[in-house]
């Protein structure tokens, strides 16, 4: 995967995963169980004698077996070892941590029983083909040797369009792909690559500055030549956070009771979850960002995890550790799907900071307070305050211009929309018209 923190150069490709349900049309569907369990038994011996010091070849020869794939063993291989990867890292900056949040990182599991994704290569072990007549997406697997599932994908309308353009044309290509199972239905999760062109920080015309805390994350859109409010917004996820709290106390309830099954069931629940809601939060940042003319959305600059990029499973199940960085990689990784940029800044004081005269305040419980006497502001929400100071930083940065400093304006009334834990119960709004209540009428 590619790394794009900082990167000012064009053309950065990104991945991105369309998940798909299967529909089985011939072949028999004891087959994709079969090869899901081969799959646990390959991820567990992978992670064994990894563990053990042998090498990704030695390791290849020794997980190797007749009922299954040779490819789709080595794709196998290749997702356990990231996993492996992804922890270690983790593990690393656990303990470069002074204070470390939550417990020491655990190393992935080597027995666990039951299934694990088949992962398969295109072409290889599985094979996308649109029909010229239904337009459809068609599959073709290979869960063992000379075994063929043939069925076709469906999902999502726009999903399925960015499918059919990944299969059809030359700019986008198809990668791995991971067979699942849940309550009766298979899914197929297929990964795209794209080259965009995403523009230098420096050609935009919008400073989105973004802050993000516990509870909130706050967004102010700046025009860079007047220094202008176009935009201002705080999600507030408060409540979606309660609710996460919620699935972790019944989890770790349950654990203490020894009920293994009902734990793994509520924590494949929360860590779902919990992506809902940063993929939820991340789209609508980007969502907020693109209504702008050429914007580029800035984060404080934090501790260096956020250049780590390829975390996958592993890395979703510990989001209650590093949500921030996560939701970040996020917002990156949407941004660059449309081709916005996003740049960091020096996170110093910008929360306690007057982004209208510069001068050092104070928090209030989410209010801050300025204590120039001359300055417009006498108090603003806090986090919208936070996030003024940090696209006001992106400017100061881009024009190298520190001495014209803060914004001199006070800022209109915020915005604030409350996302509801509740998303799966009532049909939630869209992160666009969530985003869009944000913008201010008269720009
Ligand atoms: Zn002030």
């Amino acid at each position: 995967m590619t790394v794009w923190n900082d990167c000012q150069c064009m053309g950065e490709e990104a991945t991105k995963t369309i998940q798909t349900r299967l529909h089985v049309a011939s072949g028999k569907r004891s087959w994709l169980h079969d090869a899901r369990l081969a799959s646990r038994e390959i991820f567990n011996d992978t992670i064994r004698l990894t563990q053990q010091g042998y090498t990704r070849t030695e390791i290849q020869e020794a997980v190797d077996r007749d009922d299954f794939l040779r490819n789709n063993k080595c794709a196998v291989v290749g997702k356990a070892l990231q996993t492996w990867d992804s922890y270690q890292s983790l593990l690393d900056w656990w303990h470069e941590q002074h204070d470390p949040d939550g417990g020491k990182p655990t190393p992935p599991s080597t027995d666990t029983s039951g299934a694990y994704p088949l992962v398969m290569a295109h072409t290889e072990g599985y094979r996308l083909t649109v029909d010229d007549d239904t337009n459809r997406v068609q599959v073709r697997i290979s869960p063992k040797p000379y075994k063929k599932v043939k069925g076709n994908l469906r999902g999502e309308q726009d999903a399925m369009d960015k499918l059919r353009d990944a299969i059809t044309s030359d700019g986008v290509d198809v990668g791995q792909a991971e067979l699942l199972y849940r309550d009766g239905v298979y899914y197929l999760h297929v990964t795209v690559t794209r080259e965009f062109d995403v523009p230098d920080p420096d050609n935009s015309d919008t400073l989105v500055g973004m802050d993000i805390n516990e509870r909130t994350v706050a967004l102010t859109a700046l025009d860079r030549e007047t220094m202008r409010t176009k935009g201002t917004l705080v999600l507030d996820y408060g409540r979606v956070k309660q609710e996460r709290q919620r699935y972790h106390t019944i989890t770790k309830r349950c654990q203490e009771h020894g009920k293994t099954s009902i734990h793994r069931k509520l924590g494949d629940k929360e860590e779902r979850f919990t992506e809902w809601v940063l993929h939820r939060l991340s789209r609508a940042v980007v969502e907020f960002a693109d209504q702008f003319s050429n914007p580029v959305i800035v984060f404080e600059e934090m501790s260096g995890i956020r250049e780590e990029i390829k975390y996958g499973s592993y890395m979703n199940r510990r989001l209650h550790k590093l949500p921030f960085h996560t939701f970040e990689t996020f917002v990156s990784y949407k941004a660059t799907w449309r081709e916005i940029p996003t740049d960091t800044v020096d996170s110093y004081y910008n929360s306690k900071t007057c982004s209208c005269c510069g001068e050092r305040g104070y928090r209030q419980g989410r209010r801050f307070r300025c204590p120039n006497d001359e300055c417009d502001v006498m108090q603003d929400h806090a986090d919208r305050n936070a996030s003024v100071n940090i696209a006001w930083r992106e400017k100061a940065k881009l024009d190298g211009n520190e001495s014209d400093y803060r914004t001199h304006k006070t800022q209109p009334q915020v915005r604030l929309v409350r996302l509801s834990g509740s998303g799966r119960v009532s049909r939630p709004t869209s992160s666009r018209s969530l985003a869009e209540q944000g913008v201010l009428a008269h720009s």
